[in-house]
Order: C-alpha cells, then sequence, then structure tokens
C-alpha cells in the first residue's frame, strides 16, 4: 500500500517517523504535543466518569458529552447526531462524520461502545466510576472495556477536524450503547433495523483485539480479529411424572440430565481451522516455542485426525484461549432440577452455552448436542433468536498493511496476528449485514489483561497513549488509501 501523506505534514510526520524509531523512547507525534495529550486525558476521564450501566445508568449523557467535544472543534451539528428510540432516552448512541473527499467511496466505521458492565461500589471499595490514576494504570468501570478506544476514536476525530484533514475516504464515529445487554436493548442491531443509513461503511473498526506484552514488558503481538464466534444458548430439558420421593420409580429427571451431561462434557466437536486461525497459529510457532511440535501437528492437514486431536488438548492444557479458535465449544452454565425435597423431580433443566466457529449452522449444533447426549429423552432446544451466521471477514494485505508498517515504527520486531474472537461483540450484527467489521485497538495488556468485566478494571496508562496514537494513524491511512 502506497503511503499518501498530505503535502503538509509530510515533513513533520517523517519526522515523528525518526523519532518514533529510537528504541525505548515512547515516541509522541510533534504536532500532538502535551495541550492534546492533555486533552485526550480529559476527554477520557469525563467518559469513564459518567455511569453508562445498565442498572444506573445513561449513554446518552455520555454521547452528548462527546458530541459537545466534537462541535467545540468545529463539527457541524448535523454531522454529530444523538440516536435514542422514543421510550429508551437514555440509550442514546452518537453519530459523527468527516467527510471524505471523494464522495463515491464508501466511508470507514470506527466503533465503540460507551455501557459498561454493573460495578459496584461495596465490591470496589471506592466509587468504581471514579478514574484513578496510580503506578502507570488507569482504573475504573469501563478504563479498558470498552471507553479506552472510544477516548481514543473521539480524540483522532477532534485532532484530524483540528488538523483540517481531509480524508479521500471519509470517517464515522459510532459511539453506542447496549453492546453489555443486547437482551434489552442493543444500539447497533436498533440502527440497522432503523437508520440504516447510519451504519452503512466499507468496513468498521471495533474492539475484539488487542496486543499481548510478555512477563517483561515487551510486546510481541498485535491482534487483528476478523470474525467472532457465534453465541447461542441451548436448553436440555427431563421431565417425569413425579410422585412421592419415598417410593421411588427407575426414571428419575435428574439423574437422566446429569448423564447426559456427562457425555457432553466428554464430547469434542471436531477440530477446524480457518484461513484467519491458520495464519493465527502459524504466528505463534515463532511466538510460543514451547508448544511448537503441538502447532506443527495441527498445522498438517495430512495427520491422522486422532493425532490432531491429541495436539489441540495439549494446546487446550497450555492455553484455553487457543482451543476455542478451533472449534465449536459448548458448556453447562446453570442447571436446576425438582420442586420439593421430599418429592420425585418431575423436571430437569440445563442451560448449555455454545459458542460456534463461523459458518456452522446452529442446527447442526444442536444436533451433534443432540447426538453427544445421547438420549432421545432429553429435549435440545436453541433458546431466543437465532442469529445470522455471519460471513467471516476477509483479512488480505490492503487490511494488514497499514497495521504492519504503524505497529513497526511503534513497537519494532512486533508480530501482527490475524485471530478470531471467541467471544461476541456488536461485530455480529455488522457482519451479518454484511459491512466487515475487524477488531483493532493497539491497546497492549500484560498477561493479566485488563479484567474487563471485572473487579479493578484497569490498562496501562502508555498503553492507552499508544492506542491513541497507533490508531490515529491507521485510520489516516485507510482512509487516504488507494485501492
Ligand atoms: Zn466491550
Amino acid at each position: 500500500m502506497p503511503r499518501i501523506p498530505t503535502p503538509l505534514m509530510s515533513i513533520g510526520f517523517a519526522l515523528a517517523c525518526a523519532l518514533m524509531a529510537a528504541p525505548g523512547r515512547a515516541a509522541s507525534d510533534p504536532r500532538d504535543g502535551d495541550a492534546d495529550e492533555a486533552r485526550f486525558r480529559a476527554l477520557y476521564e469525563t467518559l469513564v466518569e459518567i455511569d453508562t450501566t445498565r442498572s444506573n445508568g445513561d449513554c446518552t449523557r455520555a454521547a452528548e458529552a462527546m458530541r459537545a467535544r466534537l462541535l467545540e472543534a468545529g463539527y457541524a451539528p448535523e454531522d454529530a447526531r444523538i440516536y435514542a428510540p422514543d421510550d429508551r432516552p437514555r440509550d442514546g448512541a452518537l453519530i459523527a462524520r468527516l467527510h471524505g473527499r471523494d464522495p463515491r467511496l464508501k466511508p470507514i466505521l470506527l466503533l465503540a461502545h460507551i455501557d459498561v458492565v454493573e460495578a459496584r461500589r461495596e465490591d470496589w471499595g471506592r466509587d468504581p466510576f471514579e478514574l484513578l490514576e496510580r503506578d502507570g494504570w488507569f482504573t475504573a468501570r469501563g478504563a479498558s472495556d470498552d471507553k479506552a478506544m472510544a477516548s481514543v476514536l473521539t480524540d483522532s476525530m477532534i485532532r484530524y477536524k483540528r488538523a483540517g484533514y481531509a480524508p479521500r475516504r471519509g470517517l464515522k464515529l459510532a459511539l453506542t450503547c447496549g453492546e453489555e445487554t443486547p437482551d434489552i436493548f442493543n444500539s447497533v442491531e436498533w440502527l440497522l433495523q432503523t437508520h440504516p443509513e447510519t451504519l452503512d461503511a466499507a468496513f468498521v473498526l471495533n474492539e475484539g483485539a488487542s496486543g499481548e506484552l510478555d512477563a517483561a514488558g515487551r510486546h510481541i503481538a498485535l491482534q487483528m480479529q476478523a470474525g467472532e464466534k457465534l453465541y447461542q444458548d441451548f436448553e436440555l430439558v427431563a421431565t417425569d411424572v413425579g410422585g412421592h420421593s419415598s417410593r421411588p420409580t427407575r426414571a428419575n429427571p435428574i439423574h437422566r440430565l446429569a448423564r447426559g451431561l456427562a457425555r457432553l462434557g466428554d464430547y469434542r466437536f471436531p477440530v477446524s481451522l480457518s484461513p484467519v486461525t491458520r495464519a493465527y497459529f502459524e504466528r505463534q510457532r515463532a511466538l510460543a516455542p514451547g508448544s511448537e511440535a503441538e502447532f506443527g501437528v495441527l498445522l498438517d492437514d495430512a495427520r491422522p485426525a486422532a493425532e490432531r486431536e491429541a495436539a489441540v488438548d495439549r494446546l487446550w492444557a497450555a492455553n484455553p484461549g487457543w482451543n476455542s479458535m478451533l472449534r465449536t465449544t459448548c458448556i453447562a452454565t446453570l442447571a436446576q432440577g425438582g420442586h420439593a425435597a421430599n418429592a420425585l423431580p418431575q423436571r430437569a433443566s440445563a442451560n448449555i452455552n455454545c459458542r460456534i466457529l463461523p459458518g456452522v449452522p446452529v442446527e447442526d449444533v444442536r444436533k451433534a448436542l443432540q447426538r453427544a447426549i445421547d438420549d432421545d429423552g432429553i429435549a435440545v432446544n436453541a433458546i431466543g433468536k437465532i442469529p445470522v451466521a455471519a460471513p467471516m471477514p476477509t483479512i488480505d494485505a490492503w487490511m494488514l498493511g497499514p497495521v504492519r508498517e504503524v505497529a513497526e515504527s511503534l513497537w519494532p520486531g512486533v508480530a501482527v496476528v490475524p485471530t478470531l474472537a471467541t467471544g461476541a461483540t456488536d461485530g455480529r450484527f455488522l457482519n451479518a449485514a454484511g459491512i466487515p467489521t475487524y477488531g483493532l485497538s493497539g491497546l497492549f495488556h500484560d498477561t493479566e489483561g485488563p479484567r474487563s468485566h471485572g473487579l479493578n478494571e484497569r490498562v496501562r496508562v502508555r498503553s492507552l497513549l499508544d492506542s491513541r496514537r497507533f490508531l490515529y494513524e491507521v485510520i489516516r491511512r485507510y482512509a487516504d488509501a488507494t485501492e
């Protein structure tokens, strides 16, 4: 991909690159300057400190706060709008546009959710919505998931505007609500149904992938996510007539379900590699030499299935995430049965949570569960609305080029690794709508990770500021790229 810096910037940018290349020095873009970084920190703090939980929060207030900063930077009111259902005034999303020089080109959508999962003061021992900066860490609910990326993307849009930057291809920012509570309301799903033009794009950059630091804090791998596994729950149900517990019959739905669950526990869905996961494990050969032998077997299609299964089992023991990338997984997460201690149970049921590899129909998984349980007396039903199987976005040289170049300038020698998300993001709605969605944050975490959804969620200050440099530049290159 040719690098096309705008004339004004070329000298400054070359200087920035030279600075960035200086080993060990946390480079900063000379145009940035402390004022710019201070503005970013203030924006981040503002966003984090607005409670956007489902229980007490207000996404619209957070979206309005970001809109105010975009207007202050020069965006026209009609280019920064809030969208919320009439009956959900606090579930607002912000959509902002930076128009491109070539209106024939579809814009790039920059997506981040501003809602956060619940956090209780009594668990945290302090206000979880107060941003704490200590010892090189930002700690608060949402410090990472997903207000880090929401802040970086909003700040980038502000800096582009202030710099008078007119990209070749337009940019859209979407700060959305309900990613953490899709069973109640989800902005992306709602906007696709009611205002599809707001999210229409050539492709999307979203959460879903980060960077890996090793124990010594070295930047070893930067992930770019293409495709995600499908989230689907199934209910298993066994019933019986019941009766007095002093006269048990041979049929007992709780025992029956337990035997079925035990068989399911031993069941393994087949190992399946996609172009993305094959590329990921190819990269892992260099990054995780301790498992070299297993990777070798896995990546050798000529090996007998049993040998590959055994190799994957060993990889599973080394890193559960590797197993999750290689096959559909289904596990029991909830179980209940019986209605009284002195009565024979009449009903026993369990929830099976599956994460399905892209392209595998939900009905095929249901049938596989039925076979694994091997008891027609246990009913297996998919729960809820069956999601549309979304195509995997392709991850080619055009997509990887800017990521590799900017990553190399910021973190020399880092491996850029395509990956499949084993968890769910709002990308599933967009991929299913035919809008290719990629996970890319440039946010590096240590081996413990950011504690997303957990106690004392955190992000390294250095990582957040680096992600800001990374995304600002990668987005600019995509926006100016020729086909
Ligand atoms: Zn998230």
